[in-house]
């Protein structure tokens, strides 16, 4: 029993202070619990103490009021008062019985003004009788404090406060059998209450008597209380109750607790203030009560927490001092132990370090055994380069057999023979570096060979001396495939197999370092395909790549095996002479042209296209480069300067570079911008050159563009309208002219020297290459009222190039409303008679080309005659242009009927003159064996 309860001691030590507090806590509140019960108690008593104070005032001031009214009933009953009214009624006079009557009335009034008193001080001012009809009989004291007034029911005892002059006047009537005979009234000062309204220790008012309006009577110094303003607000507080003050009441008296105590019997009350101080003196409140708990609990938890960690440090402490008897005695021991530990890992290092060793020599036999059986060939020879072992790769890669192999040498399967200096250093580098490596082919048994790349290591023993040789040999093959493949898309064209550019550049850059120092001379050419980008846009790219392919072969075969050949980008070549001799230029001058026109009759022959026969001409631009020229970009624009003047030079040919050229250039710039400007301001127009039939009469005649320039004078077509092809005019341009020419035709139907002439309009391929050229045609003829029957189209063979149906659909739709088609240039192109047959043609025309030479050359005569015979069996008209003199013009006639156009007849000449000029043929004037022509100073003359 006594062992259970001590356990059960011990087992609550670990929770005493949680039992403490437990206690504590209860305790703490049950001591506030009584706290707030016995302040609450102090508090209600105190409430309790100011209500009977309240109470106790307003009794004494309701008895103060009663007295006066009892004082003027016991008056108003006064046996002198009585025994006047019975001298009255008996009828009595006034000058002897009433009188004396009056007089002792009077004596006791006096005597109750004089004798009466209220705490120590005069009761009454004012003492009055009054008749029936209000007139004083007897009136001692102040006269100037008033009575009551006759309106006042006198029947009954009442009390009037006058507080305007603080009086209060009681009156009590005056009653002789039961009926009102007169009435009495005393008048009091207010001020004998003044000493029952009490002060507070400072003096100051606390208690306070109200008006029934709620005005303050009293104290007399009422004016200087805060509570005079708000008197009405104070009278409509409950009564009987304390209550604080608030902020609507009367803010300057916020926090002031106040009661208000009716007087019975009247409409006054009193009102009682209090600070909360002076009524419940060091009372606490609740909330006071609550934090005094709360201070209380937290203290309590931090005592609590401060023993906690007390107890907690001196634990420590004890841990603390153990802990370092316990080190103390570890440092000893670990001492011993450590001594003993270096002993042992001297041992262990010493056998790690044999064990590793040991290791390493292994690895090493495996990494050996492993390579050696590796997918390279290997062999291993003496320092004599006798082979003592290959691995089964190189057995399988030479085909020798291993017994083969061993006493053998390098020299077995050596591909190449090298010259003495090669392997000379390479035995060197093995010696010094202790290995080789470089390119080595093997030759196979079967005598293939085989690109390796050789490593050659030595092996050396522990003295450092050389005992082995072992030789692997790689196959970088692959490697050296990917290598050539990155370096030919980076350098070469991958169309013509060519350098490129960046070859190109980097070539004449080594060329022009090369000649700087020889002092020699080289030289570039830049080459330009004629007419490329017509065929690339007309045929296609593929027929184009299959040209440029052709191209590159036949440039290659014109140069030497030192120059470089490039493909510059689109149709354009460029050929590096890297070294012309040491020569003056003039003779570097003559190779490089010596080359160039090797090239230009390396493009005579045509080109197979399939399925074209293609004749392909090139420009050329050279440009020399002497030992002082260092910038590649210099030379590269020199050429193509040079390039862009043999194109305008008439294509198919080769210049150097001249400086001149470069003034050239930037006409043609400014020569597109004056063309822009004069096509949009409207000043091309169009000379007309006759066309005449196989008799001389006039039929009419070719519209010729011509163009003033404001300072170059009349621009040549051939000029200009390659200029309108390349920038793009040549559509609003051939608008143009074609709109110019119909309006001529108009004009023209109306007289009749003129009304029966045609007119012939150029058109560009490309113009009919436009998709509403027929609309725009047919709009134009409509808008002018041209004639469409008097309307020929010239086609040059570029326009039938390519999409020959689209071209036949369009002359189809044309030819439907009258219009009618000339050949042009025919003969000059790659015209091909099978598709002739198909084109709704009227006339072939000469090109004058082969007019020119007509009379030397058999071939252009052949082609003449050719294109007569073609036109007879077709069925069309033939008409040979550029017909200058009668030699020609009697050769063309021999061969048939033909129409003429050509100087012979009449140049090119603006509308008046050609009318002027066909005036001359009309008709009625021309005979059949006449022929007229205008000479170059415009003269008409017969022939
Ligand atoms: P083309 O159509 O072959 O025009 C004939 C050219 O030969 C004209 O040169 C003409 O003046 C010239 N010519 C005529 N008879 C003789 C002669 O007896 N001897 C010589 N030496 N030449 C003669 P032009 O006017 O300089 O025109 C050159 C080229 O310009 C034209 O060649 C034509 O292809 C083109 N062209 C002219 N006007 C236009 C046009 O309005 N539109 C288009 N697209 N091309 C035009
Ligand atoms: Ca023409
Ligand atoms: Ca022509």
């Amino acid at each position: 029993m006594q062992s259970s309860l001590i356990r059960f001691t011990r087992s609550l030590a670990p929770h005493w202070l949680s039992i403490a507090a437990g206690a504590f806590l209860l305790s703490m509140f049950f001591l506030i619990g009584n706290l707030y019960s016995s302040q609450m108690e102090l508090r209600q008593n105190a409430n309790a103490r100011l209500v009977s104070v309240g109470e106790a005032r307003a009794a004494e001031i309701s008895d103060f009021l009663s007295e006066r009214r009892q004082a003027a009933v016991r008056l108003a009953g006064s046996e002198d008062i009585a025994n006047y009214f019975t001298n009255l009624d008996l009828g009595m006079s006034v000058r002897y019985g009433l009188f004396a009557n009056l007089a002792a009335i009077e004596r006791r009034f006096q005597a109750t003004l004089d004798e009466e008193k209220y705490q120590g001080q005069l009761a009454y001012v004012r003492l009055a009788f009054f008749d029936r009809n209000g007139i004083a009989q007897v009136d001692v004291g102040a006269s100037s404090a008033p009575t009551l007034s006759l309106t006042v029911n006198r029947a009954e005892p009442s009390i009037q406060i006058d507080e305007k002059r603080r009086l209060i006047v009681a009156s009590a009537p005056v009653l002789r059998k039961g009926t009102m005979r007169g009435a009495v009234d005393t008048v009091s000062s207010l001020n004998l209450l003044a000493s029952l309204v009490s002060t507070n220790d400072l003096g100051q008012p606390n208690e306070f008597l109200l008006g029934d309006e709620g005005d303050v009577l009293l104290p007399v110094e009422r004016e200087r209380s805060p509570i005079v303003a708000h008197g009405r607000a104070l009278t409509a507080l409950q009564s009987g109750r304390i209550q604080p003050l608030s902020n609507l009441e009367a803010p300057e008296l916020k926090g002031y607790l106040a009661l208000r105590t009716p007087i019975g019997g009247t409409r006054l009350s009193v009102l009682r203030l209090a600070s909360e101080d002076d009524l419940y003196g060091n009372t606490l409140s609740p909330v006071s009560v609550f934090y005094i708990g709360l201070f209380a609990i937290i203290l309590f938890g931090l005592a609590i927490g401060f023993e906690r960690m007390r107890q907690n440090a001196a634990r420590l402490q004890i841990k603390f001092t153990e802990s370092n008897r316990h080190r103390a005695e570890l440092a000893e021991h670990n001492l011993s132990l450590s001594q003993e530990i270096e002993r042992r890992e001297a041992i262990e290092n010493d056998l790690q370090r044999q064990s590793e060793a040991l290791d390493k020599t292994n690895a090493e036999l495996r990494i050996a055994a492993a390579a050696f059986n590796a997918q390279e060939g290997m062999i291993v020879t003496d320092t004599k380069g006798v082979i003592l072992s290959a691995n089964r790769a190189f057995v399988s890669l030479t085909g020798y057999t291993m017994e083969e192999l061993i006493g053998q040498t390098a020299r077995l399967f050596r591909a190449h023979r090298r010259n003495a200096e090669f392997y000379q250093s390479m035995w060197n580098s093995v010696k010094n570096a202790g290995g080789w490596q470089g390119d080595m082919s093997l030759r196979t048994k079967s005598g293939e060979h085989c690109a390796r790349w050789l490593t050659i290591s030595a092996v050396k023993n522990e003295a450092g001396e050389v005992t082995n040789y072992i030789g692997s040999y790689y196959d970088v093959s692959k490697l050296k495939h990917a290598e050539e493949k990155i370096l030919e898309l980076a350098f070469f064209d991958q169309l013509t197999g060519l350098p490129n550019r960046v070859l190109l550049i980097d070539r004449v850059r080594q060329a022009l370092n090369a000649n700087t120092r020889n002092k020699s001379f080289g030289a570039l050419l830049f080459i330009d395909l004629d007419n490329f980008k017509t065929l690339n846009d007309s045929l296609g790219h593929d027929v184009g790549d299959q040209l440029l392919k052709k191209v590159a072969q036949r440039i290659s075969r014109c140069v030497r095996a030192d120059d470089t050949v490039a493909r510059f980008g689109g149709d354009e070549f460029v050929v590096l002479l890297a070294n012309l001799g040491t020569q003056k230029a003039k003779a570097a001058a003559l190779q490089a042209e010596a080359i160039g026109e090797q090239i230009l009759s390396a493009f005579v022959e045509t080109f197979q296209l399939d399925p074209y026969e293609y004749p392909c001409t090139p420009s050329i631009g050279v440009t020399l480069f002497s030992p002082e020229d260092r910038n590649v970009d210099e030379l590269l624009k020199r050429a193509d300067l040079a390039m862009y003047d043999a194109k305008t030079a008439g294509r198919n040919s080769l210049r150097f570079f001249d400086p001149v050229m470069q003034i050239m250039i930037s006409a043609r710039a400014s020569l597109e911008a004056d063309l822009r400007e004069d096509l949009k301001k409207e000043r091309l127009l169009l000379h007309y050159q006759p066309q005449v039939d196989h008799e001389g009469r006039l039929l009419g005649a070719e519209a010729l563009a011509r163009w003033p320039h404001a300072e170059r004078g009349v621009v040549s077509p051939s000029e200009f309208i390659p200029v309108a092809e390349s920038a793009g005019l040549i559509l609003p341009l051939g608008a143009s002219m074609l709109k110019i020419a119909c309006r001529q035709l108009a004009r023209w139907s109306a007289d009749p020297a003129t009304e029966h002439l045609t007119v012939a309009i150029n058109v560009s391929a490309l113009q009919m290459r436009q998709k509403n050229f027929v609309e725009e045609v047919r709009a134009i003829i409509e808008q002018t009222g041209a004639d469409p029957h008097l309307l020929k189209i010239e086609l040059t063979e570029s326009t039938l190039v390519s999409n020959v149906d689209d071209v036949i659909a369009k002359m189809d739709k044309l030819k439907a409303i009258g219009v009618g088609f000339s050949l042009d240039d025919f003969g000059t192109g790659y015209s091909s008679l099978s598709y002739l047959k198909r084109l709704p043609l009227d006339q072939l025309k000469i090109d004058r080309s082969f007019v020119k030479d007509i009379l030397v050359d058999p071939n252009d005569a052949a082609i003449a005659q050719m294109i007569i015979a073609l036109s007879k069996s077709l069925g069309l008209s033939v008409i040979a242009e550029g017909v200058e003199t009668d030699e020609q013009y009697a050769f063309l006639a021999s061969q048939g009927r033909l129409n003429y156009q050509g100087y012979l007849f009449g140049r090119p000449l603006p509308p008046e003159d050609f009318e002027r000029f066909a005036r001359a043929f009309s008709p009625r004037r021309s005979s059949r064996q006449e022929r007229l022509f205008i000479d170059r100073d415009l003269r008409i003359k017969r022939l």
